[in-house]
């Protein structure tokens, strides 16, 4: 790794934080109140140095086992690391989910959160949550029914599962923001305070309609090599529009 990878790592880090803190402000809060979350999948570990040399220290993954094949080497590399799992998470998978991971942002389901709630149990380790929500009621997606969230809710509290918020991945190729500001009405009447919500082509929009937490991958990353999910070749964004 060359110092110019680094120096280049933190140029990406240092943009993207103006923009967070910018798009903050409008909604009269700073960066500081965002939890930006470097989403790392597909990309191996001399892709992500250069990015925790500049100081980033908030990661995120898809998929369990390729974050097993990164991550503990990474750590004892670089202290306090905070790893979160943005992706879908099978129920056998959750033990090592809890094992591995800091905070978990897929729980969706029943029989999910009783597994979670047994490899917690386990564990003697509280894992963090948010339940995802299929805020665009799409049939192929994950997250739990708008409609049955609040069941979930009372169900993860009753098993002492910490829940932290809501998230969700709004419908490709439409305008975001109705998604996101739907998503933040329901967790106020839930009363739930964060919002993880908010990728590369529409984080800014996401954070002035309420996110605590956006999932950054391909513009601190550039492009996947295969894109683990199609990525919009225009940001959705309002404020991306607006500067086109
Ligand atoms: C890949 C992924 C992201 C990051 O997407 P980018 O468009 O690359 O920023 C965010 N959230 C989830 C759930 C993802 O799978």
């Amino acid at each position: 790794m060359t110092t110019d990878t680094i120096i280049e790592a933190a140029e990406r880090l240092a943009t993207l934080r103006d923009s967070i803190d910018r798009a903050a402000r409008l909604t009269q809060r700073t960066a500081d109140a965002i939890n930006l979350i470097a989403v790392s999948k597909t990309h191996d570990a001399d892709a992500i140095r250069p990015l925790l040399h500049a100081g980033q220290r908030r990661f995120g993954e898809n998929r369990v086992q390729e974050a097993q094949d990164k991550w503990p080497a990474l750590r004892e590399e670089f202290s306090a690391v905070e790893l979160h799992l943005v992706g879908q998470l099978q129920s056998n998978k959750a033990a090592d989910a809890v094992a591995l991971f800091d905070v978990i942002h897929s729980l969706d389901r029943p029989s999910l959160l009783t597994a979670l709630a047994r490899a917690m149990d386990s564990a003697d380790k509280r894992v963090p949550c948010f339940i995802q929500v299929n805020i665009g009621a799409e049939e192929q997606k994950g997250g739990c029914a708008i409609a049955e969230l609040p069941a979930l809710i009372v169900a993860a509290r009753a098993a002492d599962i910490p829940v932290l918020g809501l998230m969700c991945v709004p419908p490709a190729d439409i305008e975001a923001a109705p998604f996101f500001a739907l998503l933040a009405k329901i967790a106020r009447e839930e009363g739930l305070e964060r919002l993880s919500m908010g990728m590369s082509g529409d984080y800014e929009t996401a954070i002035m309609l309420g996110a605590t937490d956006v999932r950054v991958g391909t513009a601190l990353f550039g492009q996947r090599p295969s894109p683990a999910r199609p990525v919009p070749a225009s940001g959705r964004g309002m404020l991306r529009n607006s500067r086109a």
